[in-house]
């Protein structure tokens, strides 16, 4: 029978109204990519009449394979969200009150063209362009140098950067993106306090995987939510500690002599002979021959080799002297000795972490057992880089994951650098059941480029000489000035934090309104809510982004231009506004020139298309960026002519944007007749061939070259044909970073670049060759003090930042958030369930109401990321519970530490990657008097709707129109 027979049978049926039991969902499929969290799963967009009916994954698509979370498919709601801003707007009133004039494009642009003519014109640098989650970066951080200021930096500086630089500077790749637990094989996957959309989709499914195969899941996190409450074990470590445990894990290890001795001298430079001439300017540097290659003392015949050299039986242990009389030791002994330190042992780290001393023993021998007794064969010959044939791959199925838990403390960076140093030593990387790269990872740790933007090289009308951001290998690739001053105004790549690889946009409204290290003139961001919940010490960016300077009258921030998709809190704040799209109304690609969505087995990369057309006069910012280019002459934007190289916007840049010849923004369906893939020319089809595949290239690394990716030379040959290598070299794990001995040097007065004299004791001591754990910068404050307690926030699985928190159906599953206290410590201070309570910084207070919770570490308080919401923002109902009930812990975070002796004032960030530090945070709680209103604190005054919005429903339904088949998608009532 088929429905429409079924359906006129029940029709048939006495008292049957008529019913539709199969009704047609839609008229049209789209696939394109998923922007509600930065996971970039497929989905395939159903629509009807060119409305969005219904999102589903794409079960074809590497990342998902079909898997959509709630946030996915709410993205309906995002789309038609009442808060989508409609027209460019330009500011009539004071900056701050919200008074907005609607203005064309074309006088937009050509304001924003004239602000950005004029300060390319005199000095590059008096503009700051800093976007926040933006998945465009390979096209935002050309804009930026073909520009020629070095003042550009995304989000990741107060996301996960101390993931990034931790990782690739340790064995070349890491966590999310460039690497992933081996979940088919893996035995034993610990995991570090993630959020949840670090990755999410990819995670629950890997968790599945480890869950069926029976392996064991051990959750790190102060908390017991989410993915660790399905864990087998739940770790409630004590926050800012992960690194003391990882490191007390190693100290068990090495005292078993459970570590993988082979994996260590093959691939990690444990056996490097490292110079040992305190006080002199090679002292900690690596004893190198005349050819630059580093050496290792061969056991077998007594002398020094090249690390290079396969016939070298390197040792681990033991002084040498070499026959210059220079005296060396291998890599391996300096770090044995500081971890077999009773400083690390399980006694002397339990307290610190909350965690029992016989538990860190049992869990490393876990460790241990699932590494060495339950190893992975998989009956794959492959060849190494010096030629030795293995007849199979042999595996240590362990595998560890961390993102941001332990990425936002100022110890994250050597934290992530401990985490990969235990990988390494029980051999699990990049072989079967352990942590597995992702191409174009492995890269050399670190890779290439260095940071542009010397002060030499910045000019008027010139471009930088190469990308804002990279990685420094030594202090001479710091932008700083001949005094050691910083070069940018977020003080990236200087003393301050000196391996800042994504820039620190956490500092950037706090300087440029100072005017340290020098004032600008134009702050340009794109979907960063700082004037909310991407800021610090949220109240006083308010502040300063409408200060005056006393004598003229002027903003302290001269201009500031803002392009968001919603009217967001930013958005009273800037004096030109450039309404974006709507994810599913552009074209995107998701690049291997920025964040690639590559799996283990090989590259891929993805593109949005537009599904629908926009219904306001908005456009895509990219579309923006590229217009705004030709109408300043940027060199990358127009021809020889200086006619837009790109005048069809995105799009055309996606198709023919060459970063180097044969390189582009995608991989697949490249070269004029559309078959070649990785590197080739441009081909005028490449987007249509994306859109047939389901929007989506997906290369296959050779069976031969997909375990031990850094040593194995098939993938080595691979990865530099497809244009990840420059040459088909190893990569060599750096577990001893001779990069950071460098900077430690430097500190202690070596070399042509040192940094001044306020910076030496700071530099010195976090520049640590070898990972170490010391305590996060407020716990040292804290120390005995009247804070006892962490606060965090989480990102909750259904919501992504901002944005989630105002979508009509993810609001109904988190509409206001609580502090969740232990129920011991709620109890300590007196406070039930639903109460409220003040908690206090060293810096701010706020008040809150309280939900206990079992699962949670007691000396923990946290709450959900971002649910807060300012009044009359986001278009939401001006008591809506996310401004009434809802709370920011942002308020309690200072954005400066504590003045040093010499009154200076560092930002709240790691001091080596400029990390922004949010979860250092300490407090304390008492329970606010009951007869004080119901209401968090602070509360700032409403902000009125832009023109052009009209207020938003207050019940907001969606599909109801559907029904009566007149394909109205919704309906506001
Ligand atoms: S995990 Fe993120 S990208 Fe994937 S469906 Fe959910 S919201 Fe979209």
């Amino acid at each position: 029978m088929t429905s429409s027979e079924a359906t006129d049978l029940r029709n048939t049926l006495p008292g049957a109204r008529e019913l539709d039991v199969s009704p047609e969902v839609g008229d049209e499929v789209k696939c394109t990519t998923c922007y509600m969290c930065a996971c970039r799963c497929g989905i395939k967009v159903h629509l009807k009449n060119d409305k969005v009916r219904y999102i589903e994954g794409n079960r074809d698509h590497p990342v998902n394979r079909g898997v959509l979370c709630a946030k996915g498919s709410a993205g309906i709601m995002q789309h038609y969200s009442p808060a989508r801003l409609r027209k460019p707007l330009l500011r009539v009133g004071e900056r701050g009150a919200g008074e907005f004039k609607e203005i064309d494009w074309d006088e937009a642009l050509g304001i924003a063209a004239g602000w950005l003519s004029n300060i390319r014109k005199s000095d590059p640098r008096k503009l700051a362009f800093f976007t926040g989650r933006d998945q465009s970066q390979a096209l935002t951080g050309w804009w930026a140098s073909q520009f020629g200021t070095p003042n550009y930096a995304a989000h990741g500086g107060f996301c996960s950067v101390n993931m990034a630089a931790g990782g690739i500077y340790t064995i070349g790749g890491s966590f999310w993106e460039f690497g992933q637990p081996d979940w088919e094989r893996t035995r034993y996957f610990m995991m570090f306090g993630v959020a949840e959309d670090h990755d999410s989709n990819p995670i629950k499914t890997g968790l599945a995987r480890v869950k069926e195969n029976g392996a064991k899941f051990v959750s790190v996190n102060p908390i017991r939510t989410g993915y660790s409450a399905i864990a087998d074990e739940w770790i409630g470590i004590t926050p800012g500690s992960d690194g003391l445990f990882v490191l007390a894990l190693a100290h068990e290890l090495l005292k078993a002599g459970k570590v993988d001795v082979d994996y260590l001298i093959r691939y990690s430079n444990a056996p490097w002979l490292v110079i040992q001439a305190p006080g002199a300017a090679n002292d900690g540097l690596f004893a190198r021959n005349e050819g630059g290659d580093p050496l290792v003392w061969d056991r077998r015949e007594g002398r020094a080799k090249s690390a290079q050299d396969p016939s070298a039986a390197p040792a681990l242990k033991g002084e040498v002297t070499l026959p210059d009389g220079t005296r060396a030791v291998p890599a391996f002994e300096l770090l044995a000795k500081r971890y077999l330190d009773e400083t690390y042992s399980p006694d002397a780290v339990a307290q610190r972490c909350g965690i029992s001393a016989d538990r860190i023993r049992r869990l490393a021998a876990e460790l241990a057992q699932a590494a060495f007794e339950e190893e992975v064969v998989i009956e794959q010959p492959w060849t190494d880089w010096t030629g030795r044939r293995h007849e199979r791959m042999v595996g240590r199925p362990v595998s560890l994951h961390a993102m941001r838990g332990i990425s936002a403390h100022s110890n994250g960076f050597h934290t992530c650098r401990a985490i990969h140093l235990l990988q390494v030593l029980l051999g699990s990387v990049d072989s079967p059941g352990g942590f597995r790269f992702k191409p174009p990872f492995p890269r050399p740790a670190p890779p290439a480029p260095k940071p542009a933007g010397k002060l030499a090289d910045l000019a008027p009308e010139t471009g930088l000489k190469g990308p804002p951001l990279g990685f420094p290998t030594a202090p001479e690739d710091l932008l700083v000035d001949d005094a050691g001053q910083p070069v940018r105004i977020d003080k990236a790549f200087s003393w301050d934090n000196p391996i800042s690889a994504h820039g620190l946009m956490h500092t950037v409204i706090t300087n440029a309104w100072k005017g340290d290290p020098y004032p600008i003139d134009t702050l340009f961001m794109y979907m960063a809510n700082m004037a909310w919940n991407s800021a610090m010490n949220t109240a006083e960016t308010i502040r300063i982004l409408t200060d005056k300077d006393s004598e003229s009258g002027d903003y302290k921030i001269p201009r500031i231009i803002y392009s968001d998709a919603y009217f967001s809190e930013m958005v009273p704040y800037a004096d030109l506004v450039l309404p974006d799209t709507t994810y599913l109304e552009r074209w995107d690609c998701i690049s291997m020139l920025d964040r690639p969505i590559s799996e283990p087995e090989g590259p891929a990369d993805s593109i949005r298309q537009p599904v629908v057309a926009p219904d306001r006069d908005v456009r895509p910012f990219q579309d923006v960026v590229i217009d705004l280019g030709a109408r300043i002459g940027l060199p990358g934007f127009v021809d020889e002519k200086g006619a837009p190289k790109y005048p069809g916007g995105y799009p055309d840049y996606i198709v023919n944007h060459e970063r180097k010849p044969g390189v582009g923004s995608l991989m697949g369906w490249r070269g004029e007749s559309g078959r070649e893939s990785g590197t080739g020319a441009p081909n005028p089809k490449q987007l249509d061939s994306y859109i047939e595949n389901g929007c989506f290239w997906q290369g296959h690394i050779p069976d031969e070259g997909t375990f031990f990716k850094h040593a194995n030379q098939a993938y080595l040959d691979y990865a530099t044909e497809m244009g990840f290598l420059e040459r088909p070299a190893p990569i060599v794990f750096q577990l001893y970073s001779e990069v950071l001995q460098k900077f430690r040097l430097a500190a202690q007065g070596h070399g042509a670049v040192t940094p001044p004299e306020n910076h030496r004791e700071r530099v010195e001591t976090f520049f640590d060759p070898l990972p170490f754990w010391y305590p996060t910068f407020e716990d040292e404050e804290a120390e005995g003090g009247d804070f006892p307690l962490h606060a965090v926030t989480q990102r909750p699985m259904a919501m992504y930042h901002s944005w989630g928190s105002q979508n009509a159906w993810l609001r109904q599953i988190h509409g206001s958030n609580r502090l969740y206290v232990a129920r011991e410590t709620a109890e300590k201070h007196g406070i039930a369930d639903d109460d409220w309570a003040w908690v206090e910084s060293r810096h701010a207070r706020i008040k809150v109401q309280v939900r206990l919770m079992k699962g949670l570490n007691p000396d923990t308080v946290w709450t959900w990321n971002a649910i807060g919401k300012r009044r009359g923002t986001w278009n939401l109902n001006q008591d809506a519970e996310e401004a009434a009930k809802g709370f920011l812990l942002n308020h309690l975070i200072d954005d400066l530490l504590p003045a040093k002796e010499n009154g200076y004032r560092y930002s709240c960030s790691d001091p080596v990657t400029g990390q922004a530090a949010w979860y250092d945070l300490r407090v304390r709680i008492s329970k606010a008097d009951p007869e004080e209103p119901s209401l968090s604190e602070p509360q700032f005054d409403p902000l009125p709707l832009p023109p052009g919005l009209d207020r938003g429903p207050s019940t907001l339904r969606y599909g109801a129109g559907f029904h009566s088949r007149t394909g109205d998608g919704i309906e506001d009532t």
